[in-house]
């Protein structure tokens, strides 16, 4: 049950059509694994946050830099230095004291990585290596979660909400030996994709939906277009191949 001060808080979401008081209830109940607690990570935790997602479990193993300042808004001057899952949890709990966050401060490995996700109803990656994401991916793949994938560089952007089978997985589209990594960043850049992860989130765990399913949705922040592909199964992906039994994808 919500009590009236969440009533009060959620009140100009809870006018909208399909987000009624049991829908809330609902969010209240899900649980969200947030992978980084960076540029993207820090608006889709303000806005899970703020939108009242009750559980909301943030790994991280960094610490703060005043290099992070330029986009990662969750966190302060005066926390450099501090685990950035403390300075997460610090803004988020005082943002909305009606939520729980639990923190994880390590590093994600092959090893830890099933252990870590734990029991979760949605993967949001925000992080910032190809090799963390693909091990991410494959606890998603092997666990049934689905995960929202989304990453930026300088000022442009991409995002897709995975869940084989009705999906591929990140594997299908994006190759490892293909990667390229820099840390050029705009800090709007991770802003709006991380923000529109955090949108992606609450229509799944609504049950709202429309998700950006089988399409990659690419933003170009100097030019201001939205652009997006389709995006398919590789029937050879080592990782969900083996649910597609040859097939082609939707
Ligand atoms: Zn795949």
């Amino acid at each position: 049950m919500l009590s009236e001060k969440e009533i009060q808080f959620y009140s100009r979401q809870l006018g909208i059509p399909l987000w009624d008081p049991g829908v809330q209830e609902r969010l209240k109940t899900s649980r969200v694994f947030v992978a980084g607690a960076g540029g993207l990570g820090s608006a889709v935790i303000y806005y899970l946050a703020s939108a009242g997602v009750g559980t909301i479990t943030i790994c991280d193993s960094d610490k703060v830099e005043i290099s992070n300042l330029n986009r990662q808004i969750l966190h302060r001057y005066e926390h450099i230095g501090m685990k950035k899952t403390d300075s997460a949890r610090i803004a988020a709990t005082g943002l909305n004291p009606f939520i729980s966050i639990q923190t994880l401060p390590i590093k994600i490995d092959k090893a830890n990585a099933g252990e870590i996700v734990g029991d979760t109803d949605l993967i949001i990656d925000c992080l910032d290596n190809f090799e963390a994401r693909f091990i991410l991916n494959a606890v998603s793949v092997n666990r049934g979660i689905p995960m929202i994938h989304a990453g930026v560089s300088e000022f442009q952007g991409q995002i897709t909400f995975l869940h084989p089978p009705a999906t591929p997985c990140l594997a299908c589209f994006i190759k490892k030996d293909t990667v390229t990594q820099h840390n050029r960043v705009a800090g709007m850049t991770p802003g709006i994709l991380g923000t529109m992860q955090a949108l992606e989130a609450i229509k799944y765990l609504t049950g709202i939906d429309g998700c950006m399913k089988n399409r990659l949705l690419f933003w170009d922040g100097l030019t201001m277009r939205l652009e997006s592909i389709l995006i398919k199964h590789d029937p050879k992906c080592s990782v969900c191949g083996k649910f597609h039994d040859g097939a082609s994808g939707p």
